[in-house]
């Protein structure tokens, strides 16, 4: 998902700009978007199914009046897609409206929604976020920091959120700062964004990111910044620079686009081809190809034409859904391929439903080879911080070996980036970062196979 938080009584109306930065935050999720604004204290909200472009119109935008903006856009994990679970929450209780806006997932959310129902709690949504606004509703006597404080020491998981209560605008992050969340500057306020290519529509400039286990309030034109926790180890997704954030982004301190760069490079020196033409599966697989390119000196061409107004194939919830959009979705350039001896780089395999029909496409089209670098490890664990990456066994690269990949996919090579590559592609350290769909190692305990919160 994508999170935004406007605050500031500008000349500009707030729910516009929320909309453009949603707009740039597009890319984190297809499947609804919604605004709320909060004019003292009092919230409306709009949010519907589709894309920030359906959703909203010119008088729906219009009609949203107020000081303090919370925006969403949402690709499901665990809450089915349905408008009911659209963002952002806005629940009413003594003491006030909130508006809540959450990237990311609980790993406790299940046994916490259990106890509240037990107390008689009613839940209108399936959605983790509902359960975070109803643990801050019954601290609320503590007042919303407080309130937020103690709730965030109760949930467990991925968290990058960003609330409007009275007159104030509050971003938290998770205390691994799993998933991004930063911090810009506008004229009389300021932006929460989980990605800092939303800055550059709204003019914003960047100041810098929310800590991992920090909150940040922003309130009369001030912002203040409490650590709420300290005592764990930071864990930025690795697959936010692999695949997730758009590569105009910084993500703590990390250009995106440089970091896929590194990896394609990376990728050309641990698994090196002998090929004519280096292409990438587009649009994701790009950045990491040129650097291949660079890297092997082999040159780079267009191989793949996407046809731009087909979203992202995996965020179509179902296996048929995804097969039939990568067809729509792609086109081999004959005249580009024929003859030729073809390295294709591709971000990720992960059901491998996409690769193999690609590598069918470029050798119908006529490619005299096709080597398959993926400028990821392969994928081997489920995430349960919020990617979709969801049980073991629909992950090819947990029941299959390399050499059986090969072979489904139909390609005549293939190599997948080492863990210490990704990492080392995205900081020379390699440290602070969460590689655990790779690796298997958790930045916190998950839940067991067989948990009942669990669907498997
Ligand atoms: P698959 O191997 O599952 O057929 O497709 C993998 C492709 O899906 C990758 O090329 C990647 O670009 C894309 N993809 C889209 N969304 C996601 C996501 O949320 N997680 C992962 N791991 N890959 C995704
Ligand atoms: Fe990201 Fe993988 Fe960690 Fe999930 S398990 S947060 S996808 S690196
Ligand atoms: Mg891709």
């Amino acid at each position: 998902c994508g999170v935004i938080g406007i605050y500031g009584p500008g000349e500009q109306q707030l729910s516009r700009m929320a909309y453009f930065g949603l707009h740039a935050l597009q890319h984190r999720g297809q499947e609804s978007a919604g605004i709320a604004v909060n004019q003292g204290g009092q919230i409306t909200y709009y949010k519907e199914m589709g894309l920030v472009q359906e959703v909203f119109s010119d008088d729906i935008i219009e009609r949203l009046q107020g000081d303090i903006a919370v925006g969403h856009v949402r690709y499901s994990t665990t809450g089915e897609s349905y408008v009911i679970n659209a963002q952002p929450l806005v629940v009413r209780y003594k003491g006030g409206s909130i508006a809540l806006a959450h990237n990311g997932n609980l790993i406790n959310a299940g046994e916490i929604r259990d106890e509240l129902e037990d107390q008689g709690v009613i839940f209108q949504t399936s959605i983790d976020s509902e359960v975070i606004a109803n643990l801050i509703a019954r601290y609320n006597a503590f007042g919303i920091e407080k309130a937020i404080q103690k709730t965030m020491g109760q949930i467990r998981g991925s968290y990058a959120l960003v609330i409007s209560y009275g007159d104030k605008l509050i971003g938290v992050r998770d205390p691994n700062g799993l998933r991004p969340l930063c911090i810009g500057k506008i004229d009389g306020g300021y932006v929460l964004s989980s990605e800092s290519c939303a800055f550059n529509v709204l003019g914003a400039e960047f100041i810098r990111d929310v800590a991992a286990g920090e909150m940040v309030i922003i309130e009369g034109g001030q912002i203040r910044s409490i650590q709420y926790s300290n005592e764990q180890k930071k864990a930025l997704c690795s697959f936010e620079f692999v695949y997730f954030a758009r590569p105009d982004s910084v993500l703590d301190g990390q250009s995106v686009y440089i970091s896929r760069r590194n990896a394609g490079k990376m990728l050309a020196k641990e698994h090196p081809a002998e090929a004519d033409l280096v292409i990438a599966v587009p649009d994701s697989g790009t950045v990491a190809a040129i650097g291949y390119a660079e890297e092997s000196k082999i040159p780079f061409g267009e191989g793949l034409i996407k046809n731009r107004y087909v979203g992202r194939t995996f965020i179509q919830p179902d296996q048929k859904m995804r097969e039939l959009s990568v067809r729509l979705k792609l086109n081999v350039l004959k005249e580009n391929i024929k003859g030729k001896r073809i390295v294709l780089i591709d971000d990720s395999i992960v059901r491998g439903t996409t690769s193999g029909r690609i590598v069918e496409m470029l050798k119908a089209a006529g490619a005299a080879e096709v080597h398959l670098r993926v400028c990821s490890p392969p994928v081997k664990f489920s995430c349960y911080f919020g990617i979709d990456t969801p049980t073991r066994k629909n992950l090819v690269g947990a029941t299959h070996s390399i050499e059986e990949i090969r072979k489904m996919v139909g390609a005549d090579s293939l190599g997948y980036l080492s863990i210490e590559g990704l990492l080392e592609s995205i900081h020379e350290s390699g440290e602070g970062l969460c590689s655990a769909c790779f690796s298997g190692d958790y930045p916190m305990e998950v839940p067991k196979s067989g948990n009942k919160y669990l669907f498997e």
